[in-house]
């Protein structure tokens, strides 16, 4: 199965705004959440399919994208909403970090429209040439430019304490549950200490109360604030919601990304190898 590409052209389409021109890099998750470490990439999948000897591919300093153009990069992502995600990323650290015995739910105020529009344009940076996203095309491309909108109300963005490492990254994920006709688009974005879903068409997502969704706060205004709730103890597990559970049927492709810490080079020594 191909891995998924993460440098295509210098010049092409960017991936949010449909503009052809130069392209730039997209860290995703952004600078200020994930590290810049040495990971090892694969899809999703494969280490569930083929165990440890599953393919993957060597990446240098986190998982990066040429897929933006400079304006949504730089002046629209980078200088107007990664700020307010980045806040909630280091307060939400602060809290599972902290020695002091704190409630299990904890509140942050933030701004929902800046947040939103953070994480789904880092959402939109996946995949070279993935401007065409066919009916999602659009409404995506107006709400991140245009900082008047709403959030559309096909979509739903769910969010989760996520205290694991590595980074998953996917994007057009189909989830159903058994026996249901309707599947709904998943596209996910993970790693310490948070995770979000951005869900297409009304998904009852198992797992997340609708508490943590920022559905709510679609209408807000761009600098409007909101107390959002975080649970430090309820969270989903590990690989939720990119692998299947008892009840739900998950349909991927290559385009979905799994990211893990690559291991540190050498032999670890020990008593007997020394
Ligand atoms: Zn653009």
């Amino acid at each position: 199965m191909p891995l998924k590409q993460t440098r295509g052209p210098q010049t092409g389409v960017c991936n949010v705004c449909g503009t052809n021109g130069p392209l730039t890099v997209d860290h995703t998750p952004p600078k200020g959440w994930a590290p810049h470490v040495p990971m090892r990439v694969s899809e999703v999948m494969a280490p569930l399919r083929e165990g440890t000897r599953h393919q993957y591919k060597k990446v240098s300093n986190g998982v990066q994208f040429r897929s933006l153009c400079q304006r949504c990069n730089r002046d629209l992502l980078g200088s107007r909403y990664d700020p307010e995600l980045i806040r909630m990323v280091q307060s939400v650290t602060a809290l599972a970090k902290t020695s002091l015995h704190i409630p299990a739910i904890q509140f942050l105020r933030i701004k929902p429209q800046r947040l939103i529009r953070s994480v789904v344009g880092h959402l939109c940076a996946q995949g070279v040439e993935r401007y065409e996203k066919g009916e999602l095309t659009v409404p995506l491309r107006d709400y991140i430019m245009d900082s008047g909108k709403p959030f559309p109300d096909r979509l739903s963005l769910c969010y989760w304490f996520f205290p694991y490492p590595g980074v998953v990254l996917t994007r057009d994920y189909h989830i159903t549950h058994l026996g249901s006709k309707q599947t709904s688009l998943l596209w996910i974005m993970k790693c310490f200490p948070l995770g979000f879903a951005l869900i297409d068409s009304g998904y009852s997502f198992d797992g997340i109360p609708a508490q943590f969704t920022m559905d709510r706060h679609r209408r807000l205004g761009i600098d409007d604030e909101a107390e959002i709730p975080v649970d430090l103890l309820q969270h989903p597990p590990r690989y939720f919601p990119e692998h299947p559970s008892n009840n739900s049927i998950i349909m991927s492709g290559p385009e979905s990304t799994l990211a893990s810490a690559s291991p540190p080079r050498g032999r670890v020594l020990t008593p007997r190898s020394r």
